[in-house]
C-alpha cells in the first residue's frame, strides 16, 4: 500500500491510497469518526441563569463546542479505572463560565468566556455564541469536559468531514471516438479534453464519477470508471486536533483492535480444539 498526501493544511488532510481496498480505507474512516477519542463538556453546573435561553440550550450549546485535545493525556472517561467514569483528573477538565451584562447593554456570551484550569484545553474557537444576554442578565457555571469517542456522541468525533472516493479511470475506445465533443460539454467540472480522439481527465481528483460524460456519448466509445484499489481520502477535523494526528490514533487503535481480535481468536481456537479432543 502507499499513501501520497497531496493536501495538509487549515486542518484539512488529502491524501491517495494506493493497492488498498475499500473494507481498509472504510475501516480507518469509520475508526477515526467513532474511535478516535476527545474532549467534550459532558456536565454543567448552573450556578445562575437569567438568560433567555434555557438551561438545557445552554448544555447543548456548551456540548458541542470542540475542545483542544492534546493526545495520548487523558483516559477515556468511560474506561478510566480511577472512577470508573465519574470523572477524574485522568479523564476529566474542569472548566468554568461566568457573563454578565450591564445595566444598560446587551452582551453575546461567546466561547472565549470559557475558562479552563489546564491551558493546553481550551474552545478551538474564541468566537462561537453560547447566549445573548440581555440588560443586567447573568450565566454563571461550571462545566466538566470528559474525554470520550463519538460512537458514544457525535460530540466526541474529531472529524467534520471523513470519506474517500474512488480514484477515476478513463476507459476509452478511441475507435469509436468522432471528435464530437459531446462528453467535454457534459461535464459539470469542465475537466475533460479530447485531443486526436483521445479523452483525458485533466484534474482526476476533481472527478465525481458522476458518469455524465458516459452518457453523453452517443457512439460508445466512452465509460469512466476506478482505478482498482486506489483511494482519494478527505479527512477535515474540528480543530480539537490535526488531522494527520487524529490518522495515527485512528491506526494505534486498528492495530490494537486487530491484535486483540487475534488473541481471542487464538483463545477460542485452543478451547475448541481442548472440547474436541
Ligand atoms: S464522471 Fe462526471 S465529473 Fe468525472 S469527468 Fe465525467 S462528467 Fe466529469
Ligand atoms: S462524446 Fe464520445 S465520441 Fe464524442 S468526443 Fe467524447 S468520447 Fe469521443
Ligand atoms: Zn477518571
Amino acid at each position: 500500500m502507499e499513501i501520497e498526501v497531496i493536501e495538509n493544511k487549515n486542518n484539512k488532510l488529502r491524501f491517495i491510497v494506493r493497492g488498498s481496498n475499500f473494507t481498509f480505507v472504510n475501516a480507518l474512516r469509520r475508526t477515526i469518526i467513532s474511535e478516535v477519542p476527545t474532549l467534550a463538556i459532558e456536565d454543567i453546573i448552573l450556578v445562575e441563569n437569567t438568560s433567555p435561553v434555557l438551561d438545557e440550550i445552554v448544555a447543548h450549546r456548551l456540548g458541542l463546542v470542540p475542545l483542544t485535545t492534546p493526545p495520548d493525556e487523558f483516559t477515556v472517561a468511560s474506561e478510566c479505572d480511577n472512577c470508573g467514569g465519574e470523572g477524574c483528573q485522568f479523564c476529566s477538565v474542569p472548566l468554568t463560565l461566568e457573563a454578565e451584562a450591564g445595566d444598560n447593554e446587551t452582551k453575546m456570551v461567546l466561547t472565549k468566556d470559557l475558562e479552563s484550569n489546564d491551558d493546553k484545553i481550551k474552545p478551538v474557537s474564541d468566537k462561537i455564541p453560547i447566549a445573548k444576554l440581555g440588560a443586567g442578565q447573568k450565566i454563571t457555571l461550571e462545566a466538566i469536559a470528559m474525554m470520550g469517542r463519538g460512537k458514544q456522541h457525535a460530540k466526541w468525533s474529531p472529524a467534520v468531514t471523513c470519506s474517500y472516493r474512488y480514484y477515476p479511470l478513463v476507459q476509452q475506445d478511441s475507435s469509436k471516438c468522432t471528435n464530437c465533443m459531446e462528453c467535454v460539454d457534459a461535464c459539470p467540472l469542465n475537466i475533460l479534453q479530447v485531443n486526436k480522439k483521445v479523452v483525458k481527465l485533466t484534474d482526476p481528483l476533481a472527478c465525481l464519477l458522476c458518469d455524465l460524460c458516459t452518457h453523453a456519448c452517443s457512439y460508445d466509445s466512452l465509460k469512466m470508471s476506478q482505478v482498482e484499489g486506489d483511494y482519494i481520502f478527505l479527512l477535515e477535523t474540528t480543530g480539537v486536533m490535526t488531522p494527520i494526528v487524529a490518522f495515527k490514533k485512528a491506526t494505534e487503535i486498528l492495530k490494537s483492535k486487530a491484535k486483540d481480535f487475534e488473541n481471542e481468536y487464538k483463545v477460542a481456537l485452543e478451547s475448541f480444539l481442548k472440547r474436541k479432543k
